[in-house]
C-alpha cells in the first residue's frame, strides 16, 4: 500500500453531542449564555448607533424572557442587530464561529462584547430538544428569516414575517429539563446570572403598591409594573469620583441584604495591562471571624460569572466582600489554565498591591479611626502578612498592635517602647502577651508589677501571626504571660536568694510533690518576691503553641493533657513561715492541697466536682 497522509476532520456531526452533554458542568449556564447573546446583540446595536452605522431611533432594548408551561418553551427576545439569513447561516450553523472578534476588530467596540468561543448558542441543546431563531437584521430592507434546528446537524431555515428589529430565540424544553418551565427558576437563575447586566432584562410584571393619601387614611393602589431583573448601572462600573460613602455602602446592602454595614472599601478601576473593574469591602467581621468565603463574585462584562475566586483572588482576601468584574479572565476554562495564566497572576497581584495601599493610606491619614476598625481587619491583614510575602513587606508599618491598657502601635513602635525594659540576656525583645485579657488577669497584673508592657493577641489567628513574626522580625521573642512566673517572662541572670535554706527548700519540695503526686505535674521551687503567689501554675510558651498548632489544624489528640508548671514561691510567707512550722501531717497535706486549688482557680482549672470540694473547703475555713 502507498502511503497516505491526510488530517482527521472533526465534524459538527461528531462533536455535537459531546458539546451537548460536556461543554457546562451546569445545564443552567444556556440561559447566562443566551442572554449574554442577546446582550452582546443589543451592544453592537448601541456602537453601531455611537458610529454613526446606524441612523435611526434604537427604542427600548429591553430583552424580555419569557416562560410558556403549556407550549413548553421558554424564550428570549431581544431588540438588538439581529441576523440576516447569511448570517444566521454563518454563525449558528458553524460551530465555534464567533462574530465578536470579527466585530470589535472592525468597530473597535469598546471592550463590552461578552461573546469569545463561539459555542455559548449551542448550549440551548442541553436543555431543549428544538431550538428556534426567529430574527431581522438592522439593516435596511432586511428580510426576517426563521432558523430551527432539532439537535441533530440538519437545519432548516426560512424566510418568515416579523416587523421589528432583533431575535427571539425559541427553546423547546426538553423532558429532562423540564424544572426550566418554572417561573421561580427562572427567575432565581436571572436574578443569579444577570442583576447586573447593561441591558434591562424584563421577566413578566409584578405587583407593585404605593399609598395614596396619609397616615391612617392612606389607601394603597396596586398596578401591575414590568419585573425588570437587573440594576444595569452597578456602582463598581461607576467612577470613584462620582460616588458618595452613602453609594457604596447601599450597593453592599444591594450584594448582601441585611448586612451590617462594611467598614471601608476599594474602587478597583484599571485599563492597563488588564482590565480589571470591582468594589472590594472589608466586611465587619465579628472578633472570632467564622469563615466568610465565597463572598466576592466574580463577573466578565457584567455577566455573573461564579463566586468562586480563590484563584483570581488571594487566599487571605476571600474573607473580603464585594465584586470583581473583567473581560480579561479567561471565563469556562480548566483551573489549572487559570492558575498559569499570566493575566489572572497579574490580577491578583494588582488586588493584593491595592488592598495594601488602602490601608496604608487610612493609617496614614485618620490614624485614631484605622486603629478603632483595626480589630475588626487585623483577621485579614494578618492573615495575608502570614501568607503573602509581599503583602507582609508592605503591611508591617501598618499593622498594629494593641496592649492590654487599649493602646495601639505598629510594631516598630512597640519594639522601641519596650527595649530597654524587656530585652533578655540572648538579646531578644521579648514581647509579653496575654491571649485573654480576663482569664489571665492576675498573670498581668503580675506583669506590670514588675514594669512591663502586656499585648492583648485574642485572635485566634495570633497563634501562626506571632510565629512569623518571630521569624520574620529579627531577635524577636513572644512569651504568653503566663507561661513563666513574672520574674522569668524576660530571662535574666540575676539570681535572687531563697529566705530558706537548702534542707527546708527539699523538705517543700517532697511535701508538695508527695501530696501532689497523682496530678503528674512538674514541681519547681523558686525563691520569688513576696507578693508574687505562693503556688502557681504555669503553661510553658513552646509547648502550649505546639498543642494550640496542632489543635487548630484537627491534628494530634484532642484530650491531650495541657503541660503544666508547677511553681511554689518558697520566699513567700505562706510557704516560707506557715507551712513549714505547721505540726501536723494532715494539716499540711490540706493546706497543699488549698494553694494548690487556688493556683488552679487561677488558670481556670477548677471545674466540677474538684470546684464544689474547694468552695465546701473554703466555707469551713471561714466560718
Ligand atoms: P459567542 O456568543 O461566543 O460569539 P455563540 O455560539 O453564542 O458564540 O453565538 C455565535 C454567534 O451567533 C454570535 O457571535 C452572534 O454573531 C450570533 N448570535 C447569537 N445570538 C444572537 C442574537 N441574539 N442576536 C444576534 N446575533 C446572535
Amino acid at each position: 500500500m502507498t502511503m497516505e497522509k491526510g488530517s482527521i476532520s472533526v465534524q459538527s456531526q461528531n462533536i455535537f453531542p459531546i458539546i451537548k452533554k460536556f461543554l457546562y458542568a451546569d445545564h443552567d449556564i444556556f440561559l447566562r449564555e443566551l442572554i449574554s447573546n442577546a446582550i452582546d446583540a443589543s451592544q453592537k446595536l448601541k456602537t453601531l448607533a455611537n458610529k454613526g452605522v446606524v441612523k435611526s431611533e434604537l427604542g427600548d432594548l429591553t430583552i424580555e424572557v419569557v416562560v410558556d408551561k403549556n407550549a413548553k418553551t421558554l424564550t428570549i427576545k431581544d431588540r438588538g442587530i439581529g441576523m440576516s439569513d447569511e448570517e444566521v447561516k454563518k454563525y449558528l450553523n458553524q460551530v465555534a464561529f464567533s462574530s465578536a472578534e470579527e466585530f470589535v476588530k472592525k468597530y473597535k467596540a469598546e471592550n463590552t462584547i461578552i461573546g469569545h468561543f463561539g459555542l455559548g448558542f449551542y448550549s440551548a441543546f442541553m436543555v431543549a430538544n428544538k431550538v428556534e431563531v426567529i430574527t431581522k437584521s438592522y439593516r435596511k430592507n432586511a428580510k426576517a428569516v426563521r432558523w430551527e434546528c432539532d439537535g441533530e446537524p440538519e437545519y432548516m431555515i426560512e424566510d418568515t414575517d416579523r416587523k421589528n428589529r432583533g431575535t427571539d430565540v425559541i427553546l423547546h424544553i426538553n423532558e429532562e429539563s423540564v424544572e426550566f418551565l418554572e417561573k421561580h427558576r427562572i427567575e432565581n437563575l436571572l436574578k443569579k446570572y444577570c442583576r447586573f447586566l447593561p441591558i434591562p432584562i424584563k421577566f413578566g410584571t409584578k405587583t407593585e403598591t404605593t399609598y395614596e393619601g396619609e397616615g391612617e387614611e392612606a389607601k394603597p393602589i396596586e398596578t401591575e409594573v414590568d419585573n425588570i431583573i437587573n440594576n444595569t448601572n452597578p456602582a463598581w462600573k461607576k467612577s470613584p469620583s462620582s460616588l458618595k460613602d452613602d453609594d457604596y455602602k447601599k450597593f453592599y446592602e444591594e450584594l448582601y441584604p441585611f448586612s451590617q454595614a462594611p467598614l471601608f472599601w476599594i474602587h478597583l478601576n484599571i485599563d492597563f495591562p488588564f482590565n480589571l473593574t470591582g468594589i472590594l469591602y472589608f466586611p465587619k467581621l465579628s472578633q472570632q471571624f467564622e469563615v466568610q468565603k465565597n463572598k466576592i463574585q466574580l463577573y466578565s462584562n457584567q455577566v455573573y460569572v461564579t463566586d468562586d475566586v480563590k484563584d483570581i483572588v488571594p487566599e487571605f482576601l476571600t474573607l473580603m466582600h464585594g465584586v470583581i468584574d473583567s473581560p480579561d479572565i479567561p471565563l469556562n476554562v480548566s483551573r489549572s489554565y487559570l492558575q498559569s495564566d499570566h493575566n489572572v497572576k497579574k490580577i491578583t497581584s494588582y488586588i493584593t498591591k491595592k488592598v495594601a495601599e488602602k490601608l496604608q493610606s487610612l493609617f496614614k491619614k485618620d490614624r485614631e479611626m484605622y486603629a478603632s476598625k483595626w480589630e475588626e481587619i487585623a483577621p485579614i491583614v494578618k492573615y495575608g502578612m502570614i501568607t503573602d510575602e509581599k503583602f507582609y513587606d508592605k503591611s508591617k508599618n501598618f499593622a498594629l498592635l494593641k496592649n492590654t491598657t487599649g493602646d495601639f502601635f505598629t510594631i516598630d513602635e512597640y519594639r522601641e517602647k519596650i527595649k530597654v525594659n524587656q530585652t533578655d540576656k540572648h538579646n531578644k525583645v521579648v514581647m509579653i502577651y496575654a491571649s485573654n485579657g480576663t482569664d489571665q488577669k492576675t498573670f498581668i497584673d503580675a506583669a506590670k508589677t514588675r514594669g512591663y508592657d502586656v499585648l492583648l493577641l485574642d485572635q485566634i489567628i495570633d497563634n501562626h501571626f506571632i510565629q512569623h513574626l518571630e521569624y520574620k522580625g529579627d531577635n524577636l521573642l513572644f512569651v504568653r504571660v503566663d507561661s513563666e512566673t513574672a520574674d522569668q517572662l524576660i530571662q535574666t541572670d540575676e539570681v535572687v536568694d531563697s529566705v530558706l535554706s537548702e534542707k527546708e527548700q527539699e523538705k517543700v519540695k517532697t511535701l508538695f510533690e508527695s501530696v501532689l503526686k497523682k496530678e503528674g505535674n512538674s514541681i519547681q521551687l523558686k525563691p520569688l518576691g513576696k507578693d508574687d503567689h505562693p503556688v502557681m501554675i504555669t503553661r510553658p510558651e513552646f509547648m502550649r503553641r505546639m498543642q494550640e498548632m496542632q489543635r487548630l489544624q484537627g491534628m494530634g489528640n484532642m484530650d491531650m493533657p495541657e503541660m503544666h508548671q508547677l511553681v511554689i514561691n518558697s520566699n513567700h510567707p505562706l510557704i516560707a513561715e506557715k507551712l513549714l512550722k505547721m505540726k501536723s501531717e494532715e494539716k499540711k497535706e490540706d493546706f497543699v492541697k488549698y494553694l494548690y486549688d487556688l493556683a488552679r482557680l487561677n488558670q481556670q482549672m477548677l471545674k466540677g466536682s474538684d470546684l464544689s470540694a474547694f468552695i465546701t473547703r473554703s466555707l469551713e475555713f471561714v466560718s
